[in-house]
C-alpha cells in the first residue's frame, strides 16, 4: 500500500531554516490544501507549539476547520468569491479575510453588521501577478471604501504577491516591491493606518530580503520542497511516499508492459509491480521518465502508470515485500515534478484521498 509518511521533526527544522533566513519577521506558515497534502491540523498543531502566531490558508472553509479544531490564533484567508456561505463564521471568529474588490468588501460589511462584529480585513493589491488582488488603478477607490466602513471593519494588513520569485535574480521582483510600496503610500495618502505589510512566498523569503516587510509567508520551503531549482537551502523534505514491491517476475524480449505497450523489453528483463497509482498521486505522466528507489539504487518506471499500480525495471535484486521510494530524500518531490512537467507543489498536493498519512518525528 502507498503510504505518506510526514516527518514532523522537518517540518520544525523547515520553520527554524526560514527563521534564520528572515530573522525578527513574523512567519505565517501557509497551510491550504491539507497544508501542501501534509494533514492541515498536524501541521498547525506543529506550527502553533514553534510559536507560529499566523496561518494562511486560502478558503474561509479551511480557517473554519482550524477553528472547528479549537485554533485560536490568527487566520488570514485570502480566497472565496462573493456568495461563500462562511464568511459571517469567519468574521464572528476573528478570521482576517483578503480583500481584493468592493464586492468582497461589502459582503465583509454585511457579515459585520449581522454578526455585531468588526471584520479583521487585510486589503490585497494587484502588483503584477494579475490573478485576485485589487488592481492599482482601482486602488485608491477600494482604499476610501474601506475607510468609509469604519468602524465595521478593521484593516490589519496591506499586502501583494510576487510572481517569479522562484527565479531570485528576475527583475520583476524588485519591480513589484516597488509598486507595493507605492499602493502603500498611495493609501497612507489617504488616511489608511496600515499595521502590517507582506508580500514575499517562500522563494522569496529564502532568496529576497527587501521583500521581507513585517511577515512573510511560507508554505512549501516549510515542507521542506525547494522553491527554487537547483538550490536546497537545507531543507528537509517531509514528506515522503513509501509503497512496496508487490511481486517480481521476469519478461522476454519483445515483451511490453502496461496498457498501450508502450514500453517493451530489448532483453529478458526482470520486472517489479509497485502499489500505487495515478489515483493516489504518482502522475501518469511519469511512465516511461520517473525512477524509483529501491535497495539502494534507482530503477526506471517503465509503462504507463495505471490507477493503482506501475512497474519498474530492476536493476539489481528485488522481493515482494521490499520498500520502495517512490519520492522523498531521493528522489525528491521536485526530481519527480521534472520528470513529470510539473513542480513539487503539485505532486506534495495531488497525493490521493486513501494514502494514509503516517506521523513521525513528532517534535
Ligand atoms: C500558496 C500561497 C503562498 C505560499 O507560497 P509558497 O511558495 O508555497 O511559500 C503565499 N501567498 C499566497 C497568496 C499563496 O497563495
Amino acid at each position: 500500500m502507498t503510504t505518506a509518511i510526514v516527518d514532523l521533526g522537518a517540518i520544525a527544522h523547515n520553520l527554524d531554516l526560514v527563521r534564520g533566513a528572515a530573522p525578527g519577521i513574523e512567519v505565517m506558515g501557509v497551510v491550504k490544501a491539507d497544508a501542501y497534502g501534509h494533514g492541515m491540523l498536524r501541521v498547525a498543531e506543529v506550527l502553533r507549539t514553534r510559536g507560529v502566531n499566523w496561518l494562511g490558508v486560502a478558503l474561509p472553509s479551511e480557517a473554519l476547520a482550524l477553528r472547528d479544531f479549537g485554533d485560536t490564533g490568527r487566520i488570514l484567508a485570502w480566497l472565496w468569491a462573493p456568495g461563500n456561505a462562511d464568511i459571517e463564521r469567519c468574521v464572528a471568529t476573528g478570521v482576517d479575510l483578503g480583500i481584493s474588490n468592493s464586492h468582497m468588501l461589502q459582503e465583509v460589511v454585511a457579515a459585520a453588521a449581522a454578526t455585531g462584529t468588526r471584520a479583521r480585513l487585510q486589503l490585497k493589491v494587484d502588483t503584477g501577478v494579475s490573478r485576485n488582488g485589487c488592481s492599482v488603478s482601482k486602488w485608491p477607490a477600494l482604499v476610501a471604501e474601506v475607510l468609509a466602513a469604519q468602524p465595521l471593519v478593521e484593516v490589519t494588513a496591506v499586502w501583494s504577491h510576487l510572481a517569479n520569485a522562484d527565479i531570485p535574480a528576475d527583475p520583476t521582483v524588485q519591480e513589484q516591491s516597488r509598486l507595493f510600496d507605492q499602493a502603500c503610500a498611495m493609501a497612507e495618502a489617504l488616511g489608511l493606518d496600515i499595521p502590517m505589510r507582506h508580500l514575499a512566498n517562500s522563494p522569496a523569503a529564502l532568496t529576497a530580503p527587501n521583500t521581507h516587510y513585517d511577515l512573510v509567508r511560507v508554505g512549501i520551503a516549510l515542507y521542506g520542497v525547494s522553491p527554487v531549482t537547483g538550490l536546497d537551502f537545507g531543507l528537509r523534505p517531509a514528506m515522503t511516499l513509501v509503497s512496496s514491491v508487490a511481486s517480481v517476475k521476469l519478461i522476454d524480449a519483445g515483451t511490453s508492459v502496461s496498457y498501450g505497450g508502450t514500453w517493451t523489453a530489448t532483453q529478458e528483463t526482470p520486472i517489479a509491480l509497485v502499489l500505487g497509482g495515478y489515483a493516489d498521486g504518482i502522475p501518469r505522466s511519469a511512465s516511461n521518465r520517473a525512477q524509483v528507489y529501491l535497495n539502494g539504487r534507482l530503477h526506471p518506471i517503465v509503462g504507463r502508470v495505471a490507477m493503482d499500480q506501475f512497474m519498474v525495471a530492476l536493476q539489481g535484486a528485488a522481493s515482494p515485500g521490499d520498500q520502495v521510494v517512490i519520492f522523498g530524500q531521493a528522489p525528491t518531490a521536485n526530481d519527480l515534478a521534472g520528470a513529470c512537467d510539473t513542480i513539487g507543489y503539485e505532486i506534495v498536493t495531488r497525493i490521493g484521498s486513501r494514502v494514509p498519512r503516517v506521523y513521525v518525528g513528532c517534535p
